[in-house]
């Protein structure tokens, strides 16, 4: 294809503004689908995905589309993952285009995500197209977004497209818009290959597809190609494109974007970011910006029902077929029996992962509570030398006596949120050790933007952000590295016994209040017992809060009316041996619910 006629773009947005609808709708009007497959996308991905035995999980389609200059574009429409846990992803989904409609909600404006993904577009030098969407709203105030997207962003949207991409206004002029303001990939097509690896799936017809951009070169049916990452070799058996229904293709050649599937079974095998070239006559350095995924967020995973560990481990093993970056290892809690320790992208890769399943594949789950990556340098001992470890699991953490500093995460988070949360808002992120950097007004609404400690994130600062702000305030957060922090690893104590799945690694300067707060909640859920139990949060051997949940006399026998002697004293025999056996153990018989209550509250 003549490069002058092809385009390569994206959407971005922030969540809900509508880059879904309006990428529907730019399928549908360039006759990627019929009215009725237009309909059954929009109402079941997922059943699609079944029937089809093909995937929209990249949703990546190309559209040819004749414009008003009668020529007929290519038009490679790439939709980005949506969130911020993903910012490598979007990065390279970003660096195979050459530009991006900016969708803002014409009743929403600006938010904090829309101004997340507008500053990657820019970084990977894009054009920007702005587009003010759901115009048909009541509430909508396109001037007034317009003004914005020139305010906050600093784009100029004198010619920013209106649409409704629920009404289906303003389609054609977003599509002229693509042709005529974002330019034309460049590459050559006499030079050695380089593809760049922009993501890959595992689909249950096709084996692992691999979403491409090529760069310079043509990549064919037929040729053997090598991950220049990776390392692997593998033939091309299949080379397309979307529509979104699959199309095969004699090749795609410089500057398009499309598919190809090389019979590899494993999507760890093809790694985004990956450079593809030929084996033979190949290309000498591989793309730059390639990056290990690296999971920042862990957690326990367990069934509520003992029954269903395997079921569990089947359904995980299912979802990591379709996503590499989240990793698993068998992990057994005491308190919750076998399960899994897994780690994520993000907190939002955490939950879609746990929804997954919970949805998915009917798991009813429990989920400790997430804990962040620390690095601790460990002093010499006897018999080891100092060295550094990273800490995904609190039961995991060394003697204490042998650490020197740990280093914990830090983010950046932006914050947009009306004027009237802002001193709610900003005292949860003082709560949180947070160190403001800015404060700017923009329209009636703050922007603030804070320096926190992942680990004070993870701890439900989200749910608290969304509550304080009754949903109107939006939180985007990036990662900024690592610091030294004043950190222990607190434990809570049931009867004198650490309950393992609830202990914690917090900031000294919390752990009290934390610790309290842990031990009045398992106060209340923790049922009486015939001895006093004490509950403790302990960091060492120093108890830092404490609570005691009373003893009661419970007479057994007094279920019994009349006089039916065997069975009084068979229950008298079980209540001896029941307490005989707490006796042994020091233990306390917990109902799995106090702990799933616990955990579950966050
Ligand atoms: P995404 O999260 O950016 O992909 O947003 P979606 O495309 O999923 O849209 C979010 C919601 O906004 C859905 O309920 C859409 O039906 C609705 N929506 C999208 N575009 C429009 C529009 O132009 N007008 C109105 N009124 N609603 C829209
Ligand atoms: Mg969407």
């Amino acid at each position: 294809t003549d490069l002058s006629l092809i385009r390569n773009f994206s959407i971005i947005a922030h969540i809900d503004h509508g880059k879904s609808t309006l990428a529907d709708r730019l399928i549908q009007f360039t006759g990627g689908l019929t009215d009725r497959e237009m309909q059954e996308q929009v109402l079941d991905n997922m059943d699609i995905e079944r029937e089809r035995g093909i995937t929209i999980k990249a949703q990546t389609v190309r559209l040819d589309y004749t414009a008003k200059d009668g020529k007929t574009y290519q038009l490679n429409l790439m939709d980005t993952p949506g969130h911020v846990d993903f910012a490598y992803e979007v990065s390279r989904s970003l660096a195979a285009c050459e530009g991006a409609l900016l969708v803002v909600d014409a009743a929403q404006g600006v938010e904090a995500q829309t101004l997340a993904n507008v500053y990657q577009s820019i970084e990977h030098d894009h054009e920007i197209v702005p587009v003010i969407n759901k115009i048909d709203l009541p509430a909508a105030e396109p001037e007034q977004v317009r003004a914005e997207i020139e305010d906050i962003i600093g784009l100029d949207a004198s010619e920013a497209v209106l649409t409704s991409a629920k009404s289906g206004i303003g389609i054609e002029e977003v599509l002229e818009a693509v042709v005529a303001k974002i330019p034309p990939p460049q590459g050559e097509r006499d030079s050695p290959l380089k593809a760049s690896l922009v993501d890959s799936w595992y689909d249950p017809y096709l084996g692992v597809v691999i979403l491409v951009r090529v760069l310079s070169g043509v990549l064919k049916k037929g040729q053997q190609i090598k991950f220049m990452q990776g390392g692997t070799e593998h033939l091309v058996d299949r080379v397309g494109c979307m529509r979104p229904k699959i199309e095969q293709l004699p090749e795609l050649g410089p500057g398009e974007i499309g598919f190809i599937t090389a019979q590899i079974k494993e999507v760890e095998q093809a790694r985004v970011g990956d450079t593809i070239t030929t084996v033979k006559g190949g290309a000498e350095k591989a793309l730059p910006g390639y990056r290990e995924p690296q999971a920042v967020v862990f957690c326990g995973l367990f069934p509520v029902d003992a029954a269903d560990f395997e079921k569990l481990r089947e359904s995980i093993g299912k979802l990591r077929l379709n996503d590499a970056s989240f990793t698993y290892e068998m992990e057994s809690s005491a308190a919750l029996g076998f399960g899994f320790r897994a780690g994520f992208l993000g907190l939002l890769h955490l939950e879609i992962i746990q929804e997954r399943l919970t949805r998915e594949y009917d798991l009813d789950l429990i989920t400790t509570a997430p804990s962040v990556v620390y690095r601790i340098h460990l002093t010499k001992s006897k018999n080891d030398d100092a060295r550094t470890i990273e800490l995904h699991n609190p039961a995991d953490y060394p003697d204490p006596t042998r650490i020197d500093t740990i280093e914990e995460p830090w983010i950046k988070a932006t914050i947009y949120t009306p004027d009237e949360y802002l001193g709610a808002i900003l005292k949860l992120c003082q709560d949180r050790r947070g160190v403001q950097t800015n404060l700017t007004y923009v329209g009636g609404r703050a922007q603030v933007t804070y320096e926190l400690p992942l680990n004070e994130v993870v701890f439900d600062f989200y749910d608290r952000l969304k509550s304080i702000s009754r949903g109107y305030a939006s939180f985007d957060y990036e990662q900024i590295g690592l610091r030294d922090g004043d950190l222990v690893k607190m434990n809570i104590l049931v009867n004198n016994e650490p309950v393992d799945a609830l202990s914690m690694i917090v900031h000294r300067g919390v752990a009290e209040a934390r610790g309290r707060h842990m031990c009045e909640r398992l106060k209340d859920l923790i049922p009486r017992h015939l001895f006093k139990i004490p509950i403790q949060a302990a960091i060492g051997g120093k108890v830092v809060a404490r609570e005691t949940i009373s003893a009661m006399r419970k007479d057994v026998t007094a279920k019994c009316y009349g006089g039916d002697i065997t069975r009084k004293k068979k229950l008298l025999e079980k209540q001896k041996k029941g307490k005989a056996k707490m006796r042994e153990y020091g233990n306390v018989s917990i109902p799995q619910e106090a702990f799933i209550a616990a955990l579950r509250m966050g």
